[in-house]
């Protein structure tokens, strides 16, 4: 693409290429996610709540951050201990760290030399208009503690106009505001609930609206109920399978933002039952934790029958574009991990796996985070890759927001569907 469109490219699809060549891509989801709704924008103040906050005006950084630059601290007049050296499990995490380190820091070095991608950087939150404040008042639901307490939630979805002459239902309401010509109630838990229009529907659950994008569909259950979603005919299955599981990790349960389960849980997760005849792309997030890495790769791709193809990484920037942390840091590493494999269909055997398009390995992801452990949409990197015909099916597992076109299935998928993180347009 020549270098004088990019702006404009990245201004309607929210992904910067820096290279032809390079393997590194700068995205913001915001625009990324816009790209699903048609009267609704998602707000950029809400999405982004956190590395905006400068409180100096920090100068804009043009430097890579290692533990080497870092500004030297008084030496302390005791000596400082040796650190103990790193056992078997903290050698691999290191030879991994010392492998990604280069492919990172080049990423990093492309996006600190894009002089007009960093002054993008600095106004990715700025809102083009407020949410009403009574969204930000009401109490954000936590289907978590909903699935405990309700025996049988339903949600209300206005189905938008399709015909002229359909019968109107004005919907008086602050945020909804909307015309509708049908109301559909529904369960709201263990039920397939579905926009099979080509518009957004605000959907109400106990009076909080929720942004329901066109031709999405969501299930929201708790694990025990995932075989529901294996579909009747496997050419019904999905094609590419978006995994973020809910690893034990001190930070998730510590902060009690979602319920965490043993690895072994996730053994039992049908991703071969999920998979179209085709077969599918398999993409799995996890964190840095050797522990988590080394079962990922060893124990969960072997049961779901998935075969190793490649590693992205997530890094993570503040709006000055400096790294979120030093990248050398041990237990907090500003990057993750998005590992990818493929899993061949019914009707194929495995020596199917050789005909996958190969993906090109080590593809740098940088994004300034949104809320805790909310990942990027990185389809659009993946399309290329995913087998069978086009558009292909989609699946996001433990999921909590929807995507048009796409099938979300957790324990809380409607999570930042709240209308608290949409502005109208
Ligand atoms: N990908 C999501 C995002 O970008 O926002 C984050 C997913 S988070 C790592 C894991 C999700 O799994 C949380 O929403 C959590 O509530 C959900 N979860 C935890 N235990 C579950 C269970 N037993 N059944 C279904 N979902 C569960």
């Amino acid at each position: 693409m020549a270098e004088s469109q990019k702006p404009a490219s990245f201004n309607e699809s929210g992904i910067y290429f820096f290279n032809d060549d390079s393997n590194a891509v700068f995205l913001d989801p915001v625009r990324v996610l816009n790209r699903s709704y048609n009267r609704f924008n998602v707000s950029p103040s809400t999405y982004y709540p956190r590395f905006f906050e400068s409180p100096r005006n920090e100068p804009l950084s043009t430097t890579v951050t290692t533990s080497e630059q870092q500004p030297k601290r008084k030496r302390k007049r005791n000596k400082k201990k040796e650190p103990p050296p790193l056992n078997a499990r903290e050698q691999i995490a290191n030879r991994r760290h010392q492998e990604a380190r280069p492919l990172l820091l080049k990423a990093h070095e492309s996006l600190l030399q894009c002089t007009e991608m960093l002054d993008v950087l600095r106004t990715l939150r700025n809102d083009s208009c407020g949410c009403s404040k009574r969204e930000h008042e009401s109490v954000q639901h936590s289907f978590i503690d909903l699935a405990r307490e309700v025996l049988h939630l339903e949600v209300t979805l206005n189905m938008p106009l399709r015909e002229p002459q359909q019968q109107l239902i004005e919907i008086n309401d602050d945020f909804a505001n909307v015309q509708c010509c049908e109301q559909r109630v529904l369960p709201a838990f263990n039920n397939l609930v579905t926009n099979d229009t080509e518009d957004d529907v605000v959907a109400e659950i106990l009076n909080n609206h929720y942004i329901v994008p066109r031709q999405s569909c969501f299930y929201m259950s708790d694990l025990g109920q995932i075989r529901n979603l294996i579909p009747a005919n496997a050419d019904s299955g999905f094609n590419l399978i978006v995994v973020d599981p809910p690893w034990e990790n001190a930070s998730a349960s510590q902060k009690s933002r979602y319920p965490t389960l043993p690895n072994r849980y996730f053994l039992s997760v049908p991703i071969k039952q999920l998979t179209h005849t085709d077969g599918a792309l398999v993409a799995l997030w996890v964190t840095n934790r050797e522990k988590l890495r080394s079962f990922a790769e060893n124990e969960l791709f072997p049961a779901w029958g998935v075969g190793y193809a490649a590693t992205f990484y997530w890094l993570k920037v503040k709006a000055n574009g400096s790294l979120i942390g030093d990248i050398d840091l041990f237990h907090h590493r500003p990057y993750e991990c998005l590992i990818l494999g493929y899993i061949a269909g019914k009707v194929n055997n495995s020596s199917k796996h050789s005909k996958f398009k190969p993906v090109k390995d080590h593809h740098v992801i940088m994004t300034i985070p949104g809320d805790y452990s909310r990942k990027p949409p990185i389809a659009d990197l993946l399309l290329d890759y995913v087998p069978g015909l086009r558009p292909p099916r989609c699946i996001e597992l433990f999921a909590r927001e929807l995507t048009a076109g796409w099938v979300s299935w957790g324990n809380e998928p409607l999570h930042f569907q709240d209308s608290r993180y949409f502005v109208k347009r």
